[in-house]
């Protein structure tokens, strides 16, 4: 007997059953399948304010996940902290406490992939699963290689050659056969898919298999207990393959069914980079699927997806909630990273200034309001990324000229 309250998979495009307790990539339609729980049991089993006196991890909300409790993966998701930047609103005119990042660079592995990856690991032991291979960016395949490693299952993964050198590393080293290959994300992805059957290995790429949603979606259900069971009025998501953006919206929805949220949505944003917006175009254009983009490039590697198997479920939740998709260029990403490290000792991740980049464009343009109160996800570690060098030099064995420090420091 089962002991997790999913009841079936369905896919997201044509609600088609699938049975639980089996292995599964998308759905016969090509498309993401989402879990499906028996809420009115979760509801009847377990009240809201029971929760506060659990472990602050993801694991807290347990009923809502997929995972029997023996064969969870773990290596201490701790619940993300949600900071204020005080004096970067003061300077867009802004009250202090309107303006949160919600910082997932304080999960293992440095970023809120950890989310993911700790409930897809956990499922593919629960299911048997002994090799598995993915394509990443960086931050995805670093988790995978850790919860593997974790599990003893053994994992493969792919990286566009341009792909941050630090999480190549970090990948091998935590103990991944870890490859670079000439080619975007979505080539990686091609490898993995096409070596399914010639190396046996279990494809975990970004919305190919049922479960990563269900850990981002913790997101969403930690954001909103830690508001005081309340939703913020405006959502920035720095938007790749859109799954935290998709696992928050069905949290919601979630919540909502157990009585523990009511009707109140936030405006769902999507962010991308000007040189890889595929999403962007599609909900300008009014599409429902995105085209892919071609020659993808930005600082922000996270979200460099020219091609997302999400798409509509993106586009489906930003629209719905009353939210937009927006872009922003490299540049304003960077000035928006300087500008919370320095203004308030924050390091954001380049996709994560590229949230408050958009933000303070879109409280330009009028797309949200001084009294709107916003959430920007921070994603991942800033220390994961290269960082301009702006120190200066000290001669020590020359003396020290302590005024002109003071008037170099002043200028
Ligand atoms: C993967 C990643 C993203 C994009 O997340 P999705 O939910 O797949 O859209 C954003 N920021 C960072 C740091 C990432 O690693």
């Amino acid at each position: 007997m089962s002991r997790t309250y999913v009841t079936h998979l369905e896919c997201s495009m044509t609600g088609q059953a699938y049975a639980a307790g089996e292995l599964h990539n998308l759905s016969e339609a090509g498309k993401p399948l989402l879990v499906r729980y028996d809420l009115p049991a979760i509801k009847a089993a377990v009240a809201r304010d029971e929760l506060a006196s659990r472990p602050a991890t993801l694991w807290r909300y347990r009923e809502l996940l997929p995972v029997e409790p023996e064969h969870i993966v773990s290596l201490g998701e701790v619940m993300t902290p949600l900071i204020e930047l005080p004096t970067s609103a003061a300077k867009l005119g802004v009250p202090g406490e309107q303006v949160i990042v919600k910082d997932e660079g304080r999960l293992p592995t440095g970023s809120f992939k950890a989310r993911g990856l700790a409930l897809a690991v956990s499922m593919a032991k629960q299911l048997g699963v002994e090799r598995i291979a993915m394509p990443t960016n960086g931050n995805a395949g670093a988790a995978l290689a850790a919860y593997g490693s974790r599990a003893g299952i053994e994992t493969f993964v792919f990286c566009p050659h341009d792909t941050p050198e630090i999480n190549v590393r970090e990948i091998a080293l935590q103990g991944a056969h870890t490859y670079r290959v000439n080619g975007l994300i979505d080539v990686c992805g091609r490898i993995v898919g096409e070596g399914k059957q010639a190396a046996g290995w279990f494809d975990v790429s970004t919305l190919k298999e049922p479960y990563r949603i269900e850990g981002k979606k913790t997101m969403g259900l930690e954001l909103v207990e830690q508001l005081g069971w309340e939703v913020p009025d405006v959502i920035f998501y720095p938007t790749g393959g859109g799954t935290g953006l998709i696992g928050m919206w069905k949290a919601f929805a979630e919540l909502e069914a157990l009585g523990w949220l009511g009707q109140q949505r936030p405006r769902m944003v999507a962010v991308q980079a000007e040189g890889c917006a595929p999403m962007v175009r599609a909900y300008e254009q009014g599409e429902e699927f995105a085209q892919r983009w071609e020659d993808a490039h930005t600082v922000a590697a996270g979200i460099r997806v020219p091609a997302a198997v999400g798409d509509f479920l993106i586009l489906r939740a930003v629209r719905e909630s009353g939210g937009f998709a927006t872009a922003v260029s490299d540049a304003d990403i960077e000035q928006a990273r300087v500008d919370a490290a320095q203004d308030d000792g924050l390091l954001l991740c380049p996709e994560g200034a590229a949230t408050f980049a958009a933000y303070r464009h879109a409280l330009a343009d009028g797309q949200v309001s001084r009294d709107d109160r916003v959430v920007l996800f921070n994603c991942g570690s800033g220390l994961k990324y290269p960082m301009p060098d702006q120190a200066g030099f000290v001669d020590a064995d020359a003396e020290v000229d302590y005024a002109a420090l003071l008037a170099a420091a002043e200028a």
